[in-house]
């Protein structure tokens, strides 16, 4: 008889009065990409939407899987995401371990049960028996399935395999006909013909179970009452009803929630390149914008809203409208988003949250190295004024305002040169400019922009040659924010620095 952790054995699942309890359990395998994320934070949503519990279990039974660093980028994201947890492994909470290897006397003791039932038998079965039932299998077209040898072994076989020390796995002994039903709200009943499921493993040769049973026995035992996992568990789901049944126990209830895909219909995955949360942090996509978009993959409101901060979405998300809407990841439709929240930032947040991206160093993305951090707040904030409209992430900003911040602009001498334009007539037009903006008394956009506009009149110009001459002296670059808003921030002094040394480059 397999010793048993006292503490929660028997726990009852706790009264209805508790309200829903919601769990997300990731196996730390890896960098988990954003899907999986979006189907934890339904579970988040709708805990938070009826007052029930979120919590957090980590599913590290498959120890040859586990990746090191998964659980803190997970914990680090579920922060980045702002869901937090109300009972898992750092917080702790009345239910655990919340690690799953902390809970192996549990499972023995169920899978114990199970066997001392009747429901599950011991499989002798080596590696290479098995390789040739399925090879066997795959040469007469049959689906691959364990051929249930050990399910049939008399006692004297059974007790003979033990005397010797034969290494054993558990497998749970289907019911061989019949169906099974599994009641899923988003799928409907989904029944299964009995004599189609396999004799599934339950408990590995190393007395470690697999997600079935792991999964299934912490679940009762830490009073999960929905279960939202994606609808890749589908097939194995009669197993697990069939296992609660044995078990005696009444199952949570179950929704398989729709994969999100790729644009392709393909399953988002992290080898075809999904992202995980950190690229997005990295690359300056805001939380709550990714937030509002993950809520969004899988379930809608009323097929037409699309924006709800997360207090929005707490109060109208609902388990019944999960799977009305495709899950289709839309990377550009992300962007959008992520454009409009920081258009939705008040400057003083803008520029708070956009500094870090600056000061960082250049080759993660952040200004030129050669720009002396710590930036100036005030500046930084003139700056991020005039581009709050454009920016579509945080980590782009740098790129677009570095010749804001730069002592030394290079860029080529034909930047300067419009459309129409050579270079004596360039040079004219600016030595033209630089005079006319040197006897202005207030250096303000709106005092700038008539007097030079006049001036490409006067010189037969058109107001974009002169323009685009004065913008690519001043910022190096042929795009930019509007021109005398800019120049207003950039300053007298490095203006006329600019334009001076444009001059010089066009000197004949
Ligand atoms: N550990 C499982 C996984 O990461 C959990 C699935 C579930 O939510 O039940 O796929």
């Amino acid at each position: 008889m397999t010793q048993i952790d006292n503490r929660s054995s028997e726990r009852p699942a706790p009264p209805i009065s508790d309200g829903p309890r919601l769990r997300f359990a990731p196996s730390p395998t890896g960098f988990m990409h954003i899907g999986v994320f979006r189907t934890a934070l339904f579970s988040w949503l709708y805990a938070r939407h009826t007052g029930g519990k979120f919590i957090l279990r980590i599913e590290d039974t498959d120890t040859t899987r586990s990746v090191e660093g998964a659980l803190e980028n997970l914990l680090e994201g579920l922060e980045w995401l702002g869901m937090d947890v109300d009972e898992g492994p750092v917080i702790g909470g009345p239910y655990g371990p919340y690690f799953q290897l902390q809970r192996k006397a549990l499972y023995l003791h169920y899978a114990d049960q199970l066997l001392k039932s009747g429901h599950a038998y011991r499989c002798y079965c080596t590696r290479e028996r098995l390789d040739r039932v399925r090879q066997d299998q795959q040469a007469q077209k049959l689906p691959p399935r364990y051929d249930r040898h050990c399910r049939y072994l008399s006692a004297e076989e059974r007790a003979a395999n033990d005397a010797a020390g034969l290494p054993f796995t558990v497998r749970f002994a289907m019911p061989l006909d019949g169906e099974t039903a599994v009641p899923d709200p988003l799928h409907g009943d989904m029944v299964f013909k009995n004599s189609d499921l396999d004799d599934m493993i339950i408990l590995k040769s190393n007395g470690l179970p697999p997600y079935h049973l792991a999964h299934l026995v912490d679940d009762h035992l830490m009073g999960i009452t929905h279960v939202l996992r994606g609808e890749d568990w589908i097939p194995s789901a009669p197993l697990h009803v069939q296992i609660y049944k044995a078990l005696g126990w009444e199952p949570p209830l179950l929704y398989h929630v729709p994969n999100v895909l790729e644009k392709s219909k393909k399953k988002l995955s992290k080898r075809r390149g999904a992202p995980s949360w950190s690229d997005y942090a990295q690359q300056g996509y805001l939380p709550e914008a990714v937030f509002n978009f993950l809520a969004l993959l899988g379930w809608s409101y009323d097929d037409k809203t699309e924006i709800f901060t997360k207090e929005e979405l707490i109060k109208a998300f609902s388990l019944d409208r999960v799977g009305v809407a495709s899950g289709i990841y839309d990377p550009e439709k992300l962007l959008w988003m992520n454009g409009l929240y920081i258009r939705k930032l008040s400057l003083d947040e803008l520029t708070q949250r956009t500094l870090p991206y600056l000061e960082r160093p250049e080759a993660e993305g952040g200004l030129p190295d050669s720009v002396q951090r710590p930036l100036d707040v005030e500046y930084t904030k003139r700056v991020l004024t005039l581009e709050q409209e454009r920016l579509k992430t945080l980590g782009e900003a740098a790129e677009r305002v570095s010749f804001f911040f730069l002592k030394d602009l290079t860029y080529e001498t034909s930047l300067l040169i419009q459309k129409g334009m050579d270079a004596p007539r360039t040079h004219e037009a600016l030595v033209q400019a630089r005079d006319l903006l040197n006897s202005l008394s207030a250096w303000q956009h709106d005092a700038m922009e008539q007097p030079v506009r006049d001036l490409a009149a006067q010189m037969g110009l058109k107001a974009g040659q002169m323009l685009g001459s004065l913008r690519a002296a001043v910022s190096g670059s042929p795009a930019t924010p509007p021109l005398f808003a800019m120049m207003e921030v950039l300053g007298r002094e490095v203006c006329m620095q600019r334009i001076t040394e444009a001059i010089a480059r066009l000197a004949p």
